[in-house]
């Protein structure tokens, strides 16, 4: 749960920006003064986020930033001033980010930062320059915005870390360095990953004509002169982040299951097919297994279609818990089916993991608020290595099919 801090004397705003914060995972605190903000402290510090009126009637300087700042708390500053001289001496106290409350719109986009302070805790960043200085310069502002950063002093060592790190978002280069340069890095990242997955923000001092345009046309996303405020690195941060988000959405979205947030049918044989023929191609062994819950039909009759849904969105955690995405995609098919292949694994591991699971089921106990419920599973699988993926997932389902008429609950495997 991501606690925030909400601290304005007007209940207008703080409403606002409750409302806008209020969701899923996400918890907020309400001050409407400085003592108050203390009162919240004294009980527990442990906020993701503060979002904080320069002007309260306890204090009405400011005063609110320095003490929420001893705690650690990334800050966004809201005020109702437009002072240039203002605005710079906060920004110097390094707040994340500075609002003038001049709109609903302002409100919007102070909830936007929150919520994406509180995102880039998971976020991970690679800066790539040649210099010690520059480097640590955007670090430093990179951890304020609360993303964790990587470093890498020129384009081939940048390289090397995507090798261990495959959860890079934003890699930030200069464009000159030894070894290898920006340029050539933002081509050798853009030939293994799309604008989609992620993007490419230069900064340099190099003012040659038309550099930026040289490194949009090789894929870079944007381009900073080196010298640029930390406001300007933020707004080009979260754009990136926003547009990447938003290509995720696009993609959950045809490619997931709603229900249980699972890869679905379609996207199991688009990926699998290619990550299938690969394999085979290496030799690699590969199995697919079909595991179907056994007589769900009763649980519907019984509980209601609401805690059957439950009973499969239990799969998908189960699943989740014994298989690992590195060597199995794992794909809701429909109803209360699924499909995994697995690649790599020896018949003898993934007929391990395979009871497992089934041991799993048959010792789990989903608790809802209707009752407590058990069930088992069935599960079929198949080693034997035909050319198209089509035909193993048929002989999986024949396996299960076995296993189904034996009784149920057990592991078949396709002979
Ligand atoms: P078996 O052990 O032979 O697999 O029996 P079963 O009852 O599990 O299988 P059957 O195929 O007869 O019934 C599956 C039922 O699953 C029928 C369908 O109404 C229900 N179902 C399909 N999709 C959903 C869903 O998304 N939610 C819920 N609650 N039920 C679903
Ligand atoms: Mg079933
Ligand atoms: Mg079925």
């Amino acid at each position: 749960m991501a606690k925030i801090l909400i601290v304005d004397d007007s209940k207008i705003i703080t409403h606002s920006l409750h409302s806008l914060l209020k969701i899923p995972g996400h918890d907020c605190d309400i001050a409407n003064s400085l003592k108050q903000t203390k009162q919240l402290l004294d009980k527990d510090t442990n906020y993701q986020v503060a979002l904080l009126d320069l002007s309260l009637p306890d204090a009405p300087n400011g005063e609110i930033v320095d003490y929420v700042k001893k705690y650690n708390i990334p800050i966004v500053v809201l005020t109702g001033s437009e002072s240039y001289k203002d605005e710079k001496t906060f920004r110097e106290k390094e707040i994340v980010d500075y609002v003038i409350k001049d709109g609903s719109f302002a409100i919007d986009y102070a909830a936007s930062i929150a919520l994406r302070i509180i995102a880039n805790e998971t976020t991970q960043i690679l800066v790539v320059d040649d210099s010690v200085v520059s480097r640590s310069y955007i670090k430093d502002m990179l951890e304020l915005y609360n993303i964790n950063c990587l470093e890498a002093q020129d384009g081939k060592e940048a390289l090397e870390l995507f090798e261990t790190h495959s959860d890079i978002k934003i890699v930030i280069t200069d464009y000159n360095m030894p070894n290898m340069d920006g340029l050539e890095l933002t081509r050798r990242i853009r030939t293994k990953y799309k604008k989609s997955e992620l993007a490419i923000i230069v900064t340099s001092a190099d003012t040659q004509k038309r550099l930026p345009e040289k490194f949009i046309k090789s894929g870079a996303n944007g381009f900073l002169y080196k010298g640029f405020s930390k406001e300007k690195l933020y707004l080009t941060i979260s754009q990136s982040l926003e547009l990447l988000d938003m290509f995720q959405h696009v993609l959950d979205k045809a490619n997931k299951d709603f229900m249980t947030g699972m890869y679905n049918r379609r996207y199991f044989f688009d990926e699998g097919t290619s990550l299938f023929k690969r394999s085979v191609k290496k030799s690699v062994p590969v199995c697919v297994s079909m595991i179907d819950i056994d007589k769900f039909k009763n649980i519907n009759d019984t509980y209601g279609h609401d805690i059957g849904d439950l009973a499969i969105q239990e799969v998908a955690i189960v699943l989740d818990k014994h298989l690992d995405s590195k060597d199995s995609l794992i794909a809701r098919f429909g109803g209360e089916e699924f499909c995994i292949i697995h690649i790599g694994r020896k018949v003898e591991e993934v007929h391990k993991k395979l009871e497992d699971i089934r041991k799993d089921f048959e010792q789990n106990i989903l608790k809802t608020q209707k009752a407590d419920i058990r069930y088992t599973v069935s599960i079929g699988y198949t080693n034997k290595i035909i050319p198209l993926l089509d035909d193993m997932v048929n002989n999986a389902d024949k396996a299960l099919y076995n296993a189904k008429n034996g009784g149920r609950n057990q592991v078949q495997l396709f002979k």
